[in-house]
């Protein structure tokens, strides 16, 4: 089962797609994840996409379309694949779709989660850490995970922990230059998408309701 899943920073993407590997149990693959982890590892890799990731730029695609038409033949993939962060772009979409239909390899499903670009913004900036539990999902805009109240202060919703913010997910720039890539119907993300549209099976889902909701309506369209 080959699939790739798309979804804005902050539509619960990372989470629904844990749920789709779970299923299907094959890899999951998050570009940003391969680059992170060269950077630590410092790979040529990791030094050439560094400073790129540093900006809140993509990297570049003569690098990264190859390392993910590398990585989806390694022996993990023989069952399938899900492929989450790629394509980023147009560039991307039709350099992986046309890699495919040479290769004869399917590309089953293309799930897309649906969200608006302020909903999502403000999923991010709403977003808490509980300073016991990573697990303990928190977020001062959503209400099925809305902080506990202790003395007028947010207080983690599952253990009562203190709860703190990630720089990053308070940097409106930075929130900003993601979703402008994400959102860009010509060249960028959105782009993709819908080149996708017109060649396989695209799976919409709302990623406005909470996290059950969501993906019992994505487990319910896979079938
Ligand atoms: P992410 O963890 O998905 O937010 O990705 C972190 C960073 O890695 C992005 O801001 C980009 O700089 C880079 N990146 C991830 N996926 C891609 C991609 N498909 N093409 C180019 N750069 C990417």
């Amino acid at each position: 089962m080959n699939i790739l899943i798309f979804g804005p920073n902050g539509s619960g993407k990372g989470t629904q797609g844990a749920i789709v590997q779970k299923k299907y149990g094959v890899p999951h693959i998050e570009t940003g994840v391969i680059f992170r982890q060269n950077i630590a590892g410092g790979t040529d890799l990791g030094k050439q996409a560094k400073a790129f990731i540093d900006k809140g730029e993509l990297v570049p695609d003569d690098i990264t379309i190859p390392m993910i038409l590398n990585r989806i033949k390694e022996a993990d993939c023989s069952k399938g694949w899900l492929l989450d962060g790629f394509p980023r772009n147009l560039a991307q979409a039709e350099a992986m779709y046309e890699a495919l239909t040479k290769e004869n390899i399917p590309l089953n499903y293309v799930i897309e989660i649906e969200l608006a670009r302020e909903i999502a913004k403000k999923r991010i900036m709403g977003r808490r850490l509980c300073a016991n539990d990573n697990n303990h999902p928190n977020n001062i805009y959503i209400d099925a995970t809305k902080p506990a109240e202790k003395d007028g202060k947010f207080v983690c919703r599952v253990c009562g922990g203190e709860l703190s913010t990630r720089a990053d997910d308070q940097d409106e720039g930075a929130i900003d230059k993601r979703h402008n890539i994400y959102y860009d119907a010509n060249t960028g993300t959105m782009a993709a998408i819908n080149y996708f549209k017109e060649r396989a099976t695209v799976i919409g889902v709302d990623g406005g309701p909470g996290v059950t909701e969501v993906s019992e309506e994505l487990l319910k369209k896979l079938g």
